[in-house]
């Protein structure tokens, strides 16, 4: 059972490494911030849009408040260049714009002052980019139920929201609140964040379906799914108290194996509940959508597309995996794409925790091994300088392929981390990145939600660890090379010490195995351990896998 689990695990990320090899980049998203994005704040975004199956079309208008923070007469907001933009008003007059190469610059009459509104409301239309290879590669989908209906998805995280409405296109500024109103040929159903606000029908065979998130949401998860959904209501309990409402929209072909996957989400919130605090968007809903690729973290419409594939004991590791996101990404996001190890190494260390949880700690260290084989080590997990998304994710030069790294190696170094300074500073230091204090747990308003980067890790780990872990930090995320650990044993002695990439301080301690005894030796200006000299004992060098370095 324990190596079927883990040999599921290998395969799906092998598959999700050969998948991303498509010829095809994505698009730019994140990025340094221009000036004319930094001059404002965005509260909400309210995206109207008529989506058309047939003749492949999105049209609508997309509203978005915000608030000025740098005096300003020109903002700058992102809408792919397959949209054609009809009206750009202020919400009563026209206003000046050019959309050029994905741009739209927008000039106001008059500067805008710190705090003043800004409005604007835009019309558009155009068949949207279809995703070459989602969802790591995005765009929209139009794809088929086994039935024949229209099943249509979006999937951008890698791309940018403005392939489908015009936005700020960068990680740093997540609106307040968001709504949607999605119009559809009957009988599909559009499904979004948020709660369900309700459905308009119209004389021509259309609804209309509004939904609206009260919580600050990533512009990667203001998407919508739609198909002639079956809806299946649970609720689940939280360590808050009460009952979180969960909402699974599911294709009516698999309704029957819906209720499988439900009881599977439910342990996988008790555990991250435990370790990192309570589902913080309770306010709204737990929601899963059933999509046509394999799957993404979007908040409160979680999108499911690994056709339930349990594991033998029952275990959904795509579910797991995108469902844990709504920690580490949603409620905790990283301000640049620089940072975006955050959320798929820290998620990556909890589908590896899961196994010490289920199986033991034995099938942990099996299955955290087992990620070291795929390291790259060619560019920092966490690079210093500001980066658009596909930089980090896929590799250099020709970001083609998936650079894996922010994954596996992430969730190394997190295993690494808790070698180093313990279970107890640990597992605290992750509950206080997922939640700084016991208070902001309690919220449900929003507040709970922050932007964070590499750096405020640091300084949690080094506070719960009372260490200074700087080093740590520079050897494993800021630059890629692993250290290498020489060992030479003269007589009764082996001498270890620490070869770093340009002499790099490395004061990290390892376990050494000998004659089946585990001892921690101190490696600071390079550790000694006496071996009987008598009967050639065996020495093994950190027989757990504990340490990442080079092998
Ligand atoms: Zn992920």
């Amino acid at each position: 059972m324990k190596l079927t689990a883990i040999f599921a695990i290998l395969i799906f990320s092998f598959n999700t490494l050969a998948q991303r090899e498509h010829g095809v980049r994505p698009t730019e998203t994140g990025g340094p911030l221009k000036f004319e994005q930094a001059v404002f704040d965005v509260l909400d975004y309210d995206v109207a849009l008529n989506v058309d199956p047939r003749a492949k079309t999105i049209a609508g208008t997309t509203t978005m408040t915000a608030r000025t923070v740098i005096p300003t007469n020109t903002i700058m907001l992102d809408l792919d260049g397959a949209m054609t933009i009809t009206k750009l008003t202020d919400g009563r007059g026209d206003l000046k714009y050019e959309h050029k190469d994905g741009k739209i610059w927008i000039w106001f009459p008059m500067t805008k002052q710190v705090g003043d509104e800004i409005k604007t409301v835009i019309t558009y239309s155009g068949s949207p980019k279809v995703a070459p290879n989602p969802p790591w590669i995005g765009g929209i989908m139009w794809a088929k139920t086994p039935s024949g209906a229209d099943w249509i998805s979006v999937a951008l995280q890698n791309d940018g929201a403005d392939l489908i409405f015009p936005c700020k296109d960068h990680p740093s500024d997540k609106p307040a609140t968001a709504s949607m109103h999605i119009t559809v040929p009957d009988p599909l159903i559009a499904v979004g964040p948020g709660k369900y606000v309700g459905v308009k029908k119209a004389a021509n065979g259309t609804s209309t379906h509004s939904w609206r998130m009260t919580n600050p949401i990533a512009n990667y998860s203001i998407v919508f799914n739609a198909a002639p959904y079956k809806l299946i209501e649970d609720q689940v309990a939280t360590v808050a108290g009460g009952t979180i409402p969960l909402k699974f929209y599911i294709l009516p072909e698999n309704f029957d194996k819906g209720a499988k996957l439900v009881e599977e989400t439910k342990k996988y919130n008790a555990f991250f509940e435990k370790y990192l605090g309570p589902y913080p968007f309770r306010s709204q809903k737990l929601g899963i959508v059933e999509t046509p690729h394999l799957g993404m973290e979007h908040s409160t419409a979680i999108a499911y597309g690994n056709k339930y594939k349990f594991a033998p004991d029952g275990f959904d590791s795509l579910m797991f995996h995108e469902y844990g996101h709504e920690w580490w990404a949603n409620l905790v996001t990283a301000s640049d794409w620089r940072d975006f190890w955050i959320h798929e190494g820290f998620q990556s260390f909890m589908d590896t925790l899961w196994f010490e949880e289920s199986k033991g700690k034995e099938a942990y260290f099996t299955a955290m091994k087992a990620r070291a084989k795929g390291f790259r080590n060619m560019q920092p997990v966490a690079p210093r300088e500001p980066k658009i998304a596909y930089q980090v994710y896929m590799a250099e030069p020709d970001y083609l392929k998936s650079d894996g790294d922010i994954y596996g190696k992430g969730a190394y170094v997190l295993h690494t981390l808790r070698y180093l300074i313990g279970d107890g500073a640990f597992f605290r230091a992750l509950r206080r990145m997922a939640y700084p204090t016991k208070e902001m747990e309690t919220w449900t308003d929003g507040r709970q939600a922050r932007l964070v980067n590499t750096d405020d890790f640091l300084t949690i780990a080094e506070a719960e660890s009372k260490m200074e872990l700087d080093w740590f930090f520079e050897m494993y995320l800021r630059q890629p090379k692993l250290p290498k650990l020489v060992a030479a044993q003269e007589g009764g002695i082996l001498n270890l010490r620490w070869e770093t990439p340009n002499n790099m301080p490395f004061p990290m301690p390892i376990d050494i195995e000998v004659a089946g005894k585990i001892q921690r030796v101190e490696i600071k200006d390079g550790g000694k351990v006496v071996v009987a000299a008598t009967e050639a004992p065996s020495v093994v060098v950190d027989p757990k896998g504990w340490v990442l370095r080079q092998h």
